[in-house]
């Protein structure tokens, strides 16, 4: 197969003996200029020859932080080998200069390292390892950064959570991301959230696919379509738009239009953007795109042309195509031997594909089920309080007890209202002081009153108490749960962002929703409406206040529902 890539304007291997600051100099100067023309291969041969130049002191990284020259090339190596497919490699530099990128004015460097390393993890469909370094990235961004940053964080999460199969959790998240990127400075951000809803409402359609619903997958489609139109209007708008996206968005957009049936215009846009991709060494998508050009022949039964493309894509192996685009080929191939009436091969190509894809959904269920609430953060957060609680109970186990008893509700455990009065003001203006976000979460059960009337009032405390636990099971230890009399519980999350607030909430209705209740009674069924108020504000009043009224909207918008108060 075909992949020369043109040769650099400046010969790179007359540079390899100079190992002079000079020669380094000169290094780091092509690398940059390769990065802004997306030459990657010029740049990704520049870098790691900088790297190499550098010396073994900095290069090891071993010293508590690092310089400035060596985080900068460490990141250029990052950058081409995510952009040359060399996933493996970009994992491996990436965690080494991420060890040492500790110094407050290198956030921003940070943040690129730790978004290239979730594009990575993602590739490799290693999830978990996607998601805990999207988390952080989040954080640093809502800590750290503006807009701009905290919108590709969001968008970084998103793709972790469509990759995890939950397209509807992460068309919603990049939404917000577009909206985040759309208070900031123009050009970039919003066009890349585009970009990302594109390819993620292409999952969706897979995923409605297969799951048998072609409505919801037409719909999926059309809302791909849609964006990526408006990506195509927003790149004509700019004068230098990155080539990389736009190859990118061509991409996507041929996959929309094959997917549609528009095969003669997909066959365009996909050879268009295979052409790009290989000439820049933006080399995993010229490999998606070699897949789905495959589809395009197989459409029209010209087997010979797909089978000798689905071969090349399996012969690069899944470490440079990513898994996504290999599960893909496998199964595309089989079609493609069944199509030649190669049976026996078609086959083998079925049952590596299948088994590609039981390994995938036994990873993406294995993340799922330990996400639930963030969840790495919670077990990290309960070891500290068992820890913490221990300590408590040399200090004197009596005491606590009085004092726990007088600050709990003796139905749920849950804290009382002495508990809000007297601890929690003190925690908001920690936080705020801190510079922590906090949020607020009033959550109240759905006609309860018809649960006592229907039921009785001692199913209705048992509902109580499950609730309680229900919650208390999905919260880390510095969150607050109070019961505020009644069937009323407010729900303080320590440290969480507006977004983040939203998906736990989010989570705790649903865990609510789909709880057994029938077996409590074989008719009782039992949802909660929640109200959510986030800082900036950190006056408790006020909070509350803010959180009774969104409360008051999910339970007049029809119950079961979570609505957040305008930001102040
Ligand atoms: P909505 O969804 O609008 O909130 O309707 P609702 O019926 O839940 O609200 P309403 O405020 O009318 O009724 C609350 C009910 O909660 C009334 C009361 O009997 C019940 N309740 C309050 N505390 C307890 C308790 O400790 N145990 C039991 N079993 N019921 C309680
Ligand atoms: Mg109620
Ligand atoms: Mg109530």
């Amino acid at each position: 197969m075909n992949t020369a890539l043109p040769q650099p304007p400046v010969s790179v291997s007359a540079l390899e003996s100079e190992r002079s600051p000079a020669g380094l100099r000169t290094l780091l100067e092509l690398a940059r200029s390769a990065k802004a023309d997306e030459r990657i291969h010029d740049g990704l041969t520049a870098a790691l020859q900088a790297w190499e130049l550098h010396g073994p002191e900095e290069q090891a990284l071993s010293a508590a932080s690092c310089g400035e020259l060596a985080a900068e090339i460490g990141c250029l190596v990052v950058h081409f080998s995510l952009r040359a497919g060399r996933f493996p490699q970009a994992l491996d530099f990436g965690r080494r200069v991420l060890q040492v990128l500790t110094r407050p004015d290198q956030v921003l460097r940070r943040a690129e390292v730790l978004r290239f390393l979730v594009g990575a993890s993602l590739e490799l469909a290693d999830f978990e390892n996607a998601l805990s370094l999207a988390m952080e990235y989040s954080e640093l961004a809502d800590r750290h950064l503006g807009v701009s940053e905290q919108s590709r964080a969001c968008a970084a999460l998103a793709g972790c959570y469509s990759s995890l199969g939950d397209h509807e959790h992460a068309e919603r998240l990049t939404l917000e991301a577009l909206a985040l990127a759309e208070q900031g400075p123009e050009g970039l951000p919003p066009l890349v959230s585009l970009n990302n809803l594109c390819a993620i409402s292409i999952n969706a359609y897979f995923q409605q696919r297969e799951a048998g619903d072609p409505q919801g997958a037409q719909a999926a489609l059309e809302r791909s379509l849609s964006y990526a139109r408006r990506l195509h209007d927003g790149l004509a708008l700019m004068e230098h738009p990155e080539p990389a996206l736009r190859a990118l968005a061509t991409g996507n957009l041929g996959e929309v239009l094959l997917h549609l049936g528009q095969d003669a215009e997909a066959e365009q846009a996909l050879n268009e953007t295979l052409q790009t991709t290989e000439t820049m060494g933006l080399l995993s998508i010229a490999w998606r795109m070699r897949y789905l050009l495959a589809e395009v022949h197989l459409k029209r039964e010209m087997f010979e042309q797909a089978k000798d493309l689905l071969e090349q894509v399996l012969q690069a192996g899944a470490q440079a195509t990513g898994v996504p685009t290999m599960e893909r080929t496998y199964l595309a191939l089989h079609r493609c031997c069944k199509g030649m009436g190669l049976l026996q091969e078609a086959l083998e190509h079925l049952e590596v594909g299948r088994r590609m894809g039981m390994q995938r959904t036994r990873a993406q269920l294995a993340v799922q089920s330990r996400l639930f609430v963030t969840r790495l953060e919670a077990d990290r957060s309960r070891q500290m309080a068992e820890r913490a609680e221990s300590e408590a109970r040399r200090q004197g186990e009596l005491a606590l007890a009085y004092s726990e008893a007088a600050i709990t509700d003796a139905l749920t455990g849950l804290h009382n209202r002495r508990h809000l009065e007297s601890r929690v003001p003190a925690v908001l203006i920690a936080a705020r002081d801190a510079g922590r976000p906090m949020s607020l979460a009033m959550l109240d059960l759905d006609h309860f009153k018809s649960v006592n009337d229907r039921f009785g009032h001692s199913v209705g405390d048992q509902v109580l108490v499950r609730l309680a636990r229900i919650l208390r099971e999905r919260m880390r230890a510095e969150d607050h749960l109070v019961r505020m009399g009644g069937e009323e519980i407010l729900v303080i999350l320590s440290g969480a962002s507006p977004a983040l607030a939203m998906e736990i909430c989010e989570r705790l209705r649903e865990a609510v929703s789909v709880h057994p209740w029938n077996e409590l009674h074989p008719d009782l069924q039992v949802s909660v409406s929640i109200g959510l108020a986030c800082s900036p504000e950190y006056d408790l009043n006020t909070l509350i206040e803010r959180a009774d009224a969104a409360l008051y909207q999910a339970k007049h918008a029809g119950r079961n529902r979570l609505c957040a108060a305008a930001p102040t």
